[in-house]
């Protein structure tokens, strides 16, 4: 097998030795976001995505989708996802399944909002081992889990904040990242709407949900060597480098 590692700094400013389009020979099979609501699961992921050029799944924004365009999925989602419950693990996983056939690449998958339960950890893991032709038990292979812990606190005043357009799905927070002009998106300029799931009543039902699930979950990533842990509290900037850092180990190209 070859290797052939290149040095990579995340910092933008800074210049890059090697390239991120060199072929990858070994990695994980997915990078995986886990934390609480607001810890900025999707604005992380989406950054890791466009850096190493990997598609990225939010199977909340999937879930979103279904529920605008009024499918079965979308009508059996809706009132579970407006009362800040998990929907059904089965319900999930095939889901997540069809869409990633649909995707039709082989290439690793950022997952943000998936797993949130030792159930999709683990059925994860046998999926992506079943479409890799199972012949990728090595450890390498195995998911990576990026858990960013935010504190309570931080969280109700980030989702407080928090704005996002209907049309390009982009991410807003009035106090951290306004857009330019109030209320309107910088890209597409649709009004920008606040998520139906983000009042504090369901921001807390979330958390509740959240802290059920996340000991079991990161220690079934933490127990196989295979959790990054991020203090989410920080800025972005200080977060992304965070995660680029301990990533960086992980990815051989
Ligand atoms: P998110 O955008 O990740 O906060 O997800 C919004 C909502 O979609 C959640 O509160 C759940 O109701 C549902 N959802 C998203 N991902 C999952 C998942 N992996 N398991 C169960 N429900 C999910």
């Amino acid at each position: 097998m070859i290797e052939t590692k290149i040095s990579y700094s995340w910092d933008r400013d800074v210049h890059r030795v090697g390239t991120l389009h060199t072929p990858r020979r070994l990695g994980p099979a997915a990078l995986v976001f886990l934390g609480p609501p607001g810890a900025g699961k999707g604005t992380h992921a989406q950054h890791i995505a466009n850096e190493y050029s990997l598609p990225r799944i939010s199977t909340g924004d999937v879930f979103r989708s279904h529920v605008a365009r009024k499918t079965a999925l979308g009508l059996q989602s809706a009132e579970i996802m407006s009362r800040g419950l998990l929907v059904p693990d089965d319900v999930v996983c095939e889901m997540l399944r069809e869409h990633i056939c649909s995707l039709g690449c082989s290439s690793c998958l950022v997952l943000d909002g998936f797993p949130r339960s030792v159930y999709q950890a683990n059925w994860l893991d046998c999926f992506l081992r079943t479409r890799s032709g199972n012949n990728h038990e090595l450890l390498h292979n195995a998911p990576l889990a990026i858990q960013i812990s935010v504190e309570h606190d931080e969280v109700m005043r980030r989702l407080s904040g928090r704005r996002s357009c209907p049309s390009c799905g982009r991410s807003y927070n009035l106090d951290s990242q306004p857009p330019v002009n109030s209320g309107i998106c910088d890209y597409d300029e649709t009004k920008l709407v606040m998520r139906p799931d983000d009042s504090e009543s369901v921001i807390r039902e979330r958390l509740m949900v959240h802290d059920e699930n996340a000991l079991a979950l990161a220690e079934s990533y933490r127990s196989r060597g295979r959790l990054l842990q991020i203090d989410g509290n920080t800025t972005v900037d200080a977060v992304r480098n965070a995660i680029g850092i301990q990533l960086e180990s992980h990815f051989i190209f």
